[in-house]
């Protein structure tokens, strides 16, 4: 244990509470990839610790996206022909769509369906969706209130703006004697949620905060990013000085009651891994290790083969998993700070292993030979055309225009193939054939080989 950094000081005992607190304060923000909630967000976080703040205009070409258009919303209502609001942002602002562009208008009840956002399955939630790269508008709501809606004209208004002006990011650099670096990330982007994202959002400030105050060996950078859009932007600003990071980890979902969970990096098994999996170990608690998947949060930006990162991200149930992400019910009942509490404590003995940690013996990334010496078809190996950060498929038609919905199936793709195009991209890195991008993501070759050809069409992918 370094003598620098421990968990147990009486400093530390009400951390779980004051992470709660921090949640509570940020939860009502509504939050989006851009505007005035990440600004709010960020200018709160600042009351903690001194964030510098990044402002890239609209337009600004990062890699193979482009940085949007400034959302901003004030209001957003259904109102029944008796002047009743069936729908009201002022309520929670999960009932706007994210991104919705402005609207004032009358409509049918068939028209007003076409544009409302349920979760049949849940029918007591009300669904967390976006629609970043398609202007659309648009409302959620529970499904038994959606099961009411009789025949009637509705108005329905959208008081928002969607112009040029800037994407927002917030980055915290703490120094330590060498400028090898370890990178903490959490996105800043989802509206009225608690575990996924404010959670994260917490456990990084609280962190930060603490670090802060010790003499630390590494570098520590903290980064408080938009989710995508905002990894990607980082990345292309960022380029030059992205080898001084060693590795690092994506915090996220870090308030429910769940166990642990640690998904590992891309190259499987480097000294973050290791470590992880060490502390996790040490607890004698439950806990789960998954395989890197390259779709997910912000670490397959960061693991994008021309970056290829050692990134891992640490969560209690990881995102997807739980029946109350990107719902509603993601609400603040959904965390308690006795766990909040414990994973702030995780990571802070993983930070205290990194910092006995020497990476020069570490550097040899393994360079996995291709094994496979069948002469056939599969053997085949593809280059990714853009190896830094992920290809914007959306505007290639190759992803779904309504974001938020985990493994929803499109009318293009079936969700396994959508599923296999991240895998394919991710790993076409000049070294995996097709089998073994298959056995790694324990897909069927079939649909590594249909990935491969889509890709190949649009010109994505080469073979080599
Ligand atoms: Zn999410």
């Amino acid at each position: 244990m370094n003598n620098t950094i421990d968990f147990q000081e009486t400093s530390l005992q009400n951390t779980g509470k004051e992470m709660y607190d921090l949640i509570t304060e940020l939860f009502p923000i509504c939050r989006s990839i851009t505007g005035n909630g990440v600004r709010d967000t960020l200018d709160i976080i600042r009351n903690h610790i001194p964030l510098e703040i990044h402002e890239i205009p609209s337009g600004t070409n990062v890699f193979d996206w482009t940085v949007p258009k400034e959302w901003n919303i004030k209001d957003g209502y259904v109102k029944n022909s008796n002047g009743e609001k069936i729908i009201d942002f002022k309520k929670t602002n999960l009932h706007v769509l994210n991104y919705s562009m402005p609207i004032n208008k009358k409509v049918s009840l068939k028209e007003l369906k076409e544009h409302i956002f349920t979760l049949p399955e849940y029918p007591k939630s009300i669904p967390y969706r976006t629609s970043y790269y398609e202007e659309n508008w648009g409302f959620c709501m529970t499904y038994e209130e959606f099961d009411k809606l009789t025949d009637d004209e509705y108005e329905v208004v959208v008081s928002s703006t969607l112009e040029n002006g800037h994407l927002t990011f917030g980055e915290y650099f703490l120094k330590g004697e060498t400028d090898d670096e370890i990178l903490l990330s959490c996105y800043v982007c989802h509206p009225s949620m608690a575990n996924d994202n404010c959670s994260g959002i917490a456990l990084l400030t609280f962190l930060a905060k603490y670090l802060s105050k010790k003499k630390l060996k590494y570098s520590y950078r903290f980064l408080f990013i938009p989710e995508t859009i905002g990894a990607i932007t980082w990345l292309y600003l960022n380029e030059k000085n992205v080898k001084k990071i060693q590795c690092g980890l994506v915090a996220t979902c870090l308030g429910d009651r769940g166990h642990l969970t640690y998904k590992k990096t891309r190259n499987d098994n480097t000294i973050i891994d290791k470590i992880v999996e060490e502390v996790l170990e040490e607890s004698n608690e439950k806990y789960e290790i998954v395989d890197f998947f390259p779709y997910g949060s912000n670490e397959r930006q960061f693991s994008s083969p021309g970056f290829n990162l050692f990134i891992g991200s640490l969560a209690r149930t990881l995102y997807a998993r739980f029946p109350e992400y990107h719902t509603s019910a993601d609400n603040l009942d959904f965390v308690d700070s006795e766990h909040l509490h414990d994973s702030f404590e995780k990571y802070v003995k993983i930070i205290s292993k990194l910092e006995d940690a020497c990476f020069e013996e570490e550097q040899s990334v393994q360079n996995k030979k291709n094994e496979n010496t069948d002469a056939n078809e599969n053997n085949l190996i593809f280059k990714t055309i853009i190896q830094k950060c992920e290809p914007n498929l959306g505007k290639r038609g190759l992803y779904d225009k309504i974001g938020g919905v985990p493994a929803d199936p499109s009318n293009v793709l079936t969700p396994d193939d959508k599923i296999s195009l991240f895998w394919v991209l991710n790993f076409c890195d000049g070294k995996n054939n097709l089998l073994d991008i298959s056995k790694r993501s324990k897909i069927k070759i079939e649909n590594i080989k249909r990935a491969s050809e889509i890709l190949m069409k649009k010109g994505l992918i080469e073979k080599i």
